[in-house]
């Protein structure tokens, strides 16, 4: 009965297609519709000085508190969102939330600590992310340098002279670009390298997998003496045991981050963690 089989199969793959444009379509909407009730907010995770574990900066990672659903993590609806405009919003309040954040902490006594914030999605160009980033200037206190713009390989892929002239725009104005989840790509190091970035970092899958014997370990060396020997800091992302944190300090690493130092926690937690300074 292969045919009535091949009509089976293919019910079941339009009923499945549809179920997950269908559900697209839904998360799509109450994205907007989030952005207008508030229902987004950041949590912070340490990034540390691996010579001496002091807190140095905070990356910024977007939650979503849905009314029905509970807290949904940004794996689930980010990837949507980066298929439409919608992450442009997201990004601009992201990038201005994160911001005021600092704001607050230098205003309840704290110096100011870096902040890194994720752009993703749509051409940079497009984004009008000079724009956005002019008018949070104008709305802090601290400086520039410390923000990062993390991106990560795909926004370099697409549409590079505009690209390339964006990040060059960023750095004009002084903030940091940092390479996020470097290595996962398939673009060739010394491309990669050729970008206006100040930061790499290395991809967890890499960290995680490492131990002294296996080639990641290898990979991870190639990373840090190519990096280092152009002048960019390396940070390595996803250290969870100790074991990963003594092999990452020892090959040099600049900076980590990852559970085995601190998960990412509410702007509350992280300004107990800034009065401790370290970790
Ligand atoms: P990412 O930018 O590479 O962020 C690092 C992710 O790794 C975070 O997951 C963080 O919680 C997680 N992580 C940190 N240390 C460890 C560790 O030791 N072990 C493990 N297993 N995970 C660790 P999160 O917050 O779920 O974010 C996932 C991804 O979603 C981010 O990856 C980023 O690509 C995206 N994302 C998060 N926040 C934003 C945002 O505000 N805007 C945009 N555009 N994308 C965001
Ligand atoms: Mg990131
Ligand atoms: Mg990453
Ligand atoms: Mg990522």
């Amino acid at each position: 009965h292969a045919k009535s089989q091949g009509r089976n199969t293919y019910q079941y793959f339009m009923n499945s297609m549809n179920k997950a444009a269908i559900e697209r379509f839904a998360i799509d909407r109450d994205i907007k519709k989030a952005l207008k009730n508030k229902e987004f907010f950041l949590y912070y995770q340490p990034q540390l000085n691996l010579s001496n574990r002091k807190i140095v900066g905070a990356e910024a990672l977007i939650r979503w508190k849905h009314p029905l659903k509970g807290i949904i993590s940004p794996d689930k609806f980010i990837p949507i969102a980066e298929e439409s405009e919608v992450i442009i919003q997201i990004n601009k309040w992201v990038l201005f939330t994160a911001c005021y954040q600092v704001e607050q902490w230098i205003k309840q006594g704290f110096s100011p600590i870096r902040i890194a914030v994720n752009l993703s999605g749509y051409k940079l160009a497009k984004q009008k992310i000079i724009e956005t980033i002019n008018n949070v200037l104008q709305n802090i206190s601290f400086s520039a340098q410390n923000i990062e713009i993390e991106i990560t390989e795909n926004i370099l892929m697409q549409d590079n002279e505009e690209t390339i002239s964006t990040l060059k725009k960023i750095k004009e104005m002084n903030l940091k670009i940092a390479l996020d989840d470097f290595g996962t790509g398939y673009s060739s190091l010394n491309y990669l390298m050729s970008f206006p970035v100040d930061t790499i970092k290395i991809d967890r899958s890499f960290v995680m997998n490492c131990t002294s014997k296996n080639k990641n370990l290898v990979i991870i060396k190639a990373i840090i003496a190519m990096g280092h020997s152009l002048g960019k800091k390396i940070v390595a992302e996803g250290i969870e045991t100790e074991e990963q944190y003594h092999l990452m300090k020892k090959i040099g690493c600049d900076e980590a981050q990852g559970y085995y130092f601190k998960r990412p926690v509410p702007k509350n937690e992280f300004a107990k963690l800034l009065a401790r300074g370290s970790l």
